[in-house]
């Protein structure tokens, strides 16, 4: 206890490199060693959440599926409901739906159509922003359900793919910036 609260840098030093996966020439961000010490798991939600407090946001949005883990820790901590992003497919009741390109080919991600009231406050989360296409796919069916988006929020960005482009309408935050 008591440790000072990690830095950036102390998370980008912990994000590990994985060449080739899952498919030669993506260099794959491995999250998990920063997952697996408490120290960077927790310090790393202070920072995805340090421009908020209780009462600010009322629903935190997250992405399919290691935005997952980023977004539960921070509605606890903000006090602020969950709401799953999830691949086309995967949510039980009646869904929006919004496609998006990929390098090659097309997905679709889906919400609840019930997940958010109208004029609701929403941070969306994700692990990691590379071309945009996911988060802004997100934050069409958030704005879909006419909620209102305060800040999308990413651990890490490769900004040599210009993912903000795509996110020029909102807020967009990263801590660590490849
Ligand atoms: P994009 O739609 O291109 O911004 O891709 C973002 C989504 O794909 C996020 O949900 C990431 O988890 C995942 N992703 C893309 N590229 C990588 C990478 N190099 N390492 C880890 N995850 C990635």
């Amino acid at each position: 206890m008591n440790q000072p609260r990690p830095t950036p840098a102390d998370i980008e030093k912990a994000i590990r490199n994985i060449p080739d996966f899952p498919k030669p020439g993506i260099q794959f961000k491995d999250i998990t060693p920063v997952l697996a010490d408490a120290r960077l798991f927790s310090g790393s939600i202070d920072l995805l959440t340090e421009q908020f407090k209780p009462g600010d946001v009322d629903a935190v949005v997250g992405i399919d599926a290691r935005g997952f883990i980023f977004a539960a820790a921070a509605a606890v901590k903000l006090q602020a409901g969950l709401v799953p992003v999830r691949k086309k497919g995967k949510l039980p009741y009646r869904t929006h739906e919004q496609e998006y390109n990929l390098e090659y080919g097309t997905a679709t991600v889906a919400v609840h159509v019930d997940a958010l009231e109208p004029g609701s406050r929403v941070l969306l989360i994700d692990d990691l922003l590379a071309t945009g296409g996911t988060a802004a796919a997100a934050a069409a069916l958030v704005r879909r359900l006419e909620a209102r988006i305060l800040q999308i929020s990413f651990l890490i960005e490769l900004k040599f793919l210009a993912g903000r482009q795509k996110l020029k309408d909102y807020p967009v935050r990263s801590l660590v910036v490849y």
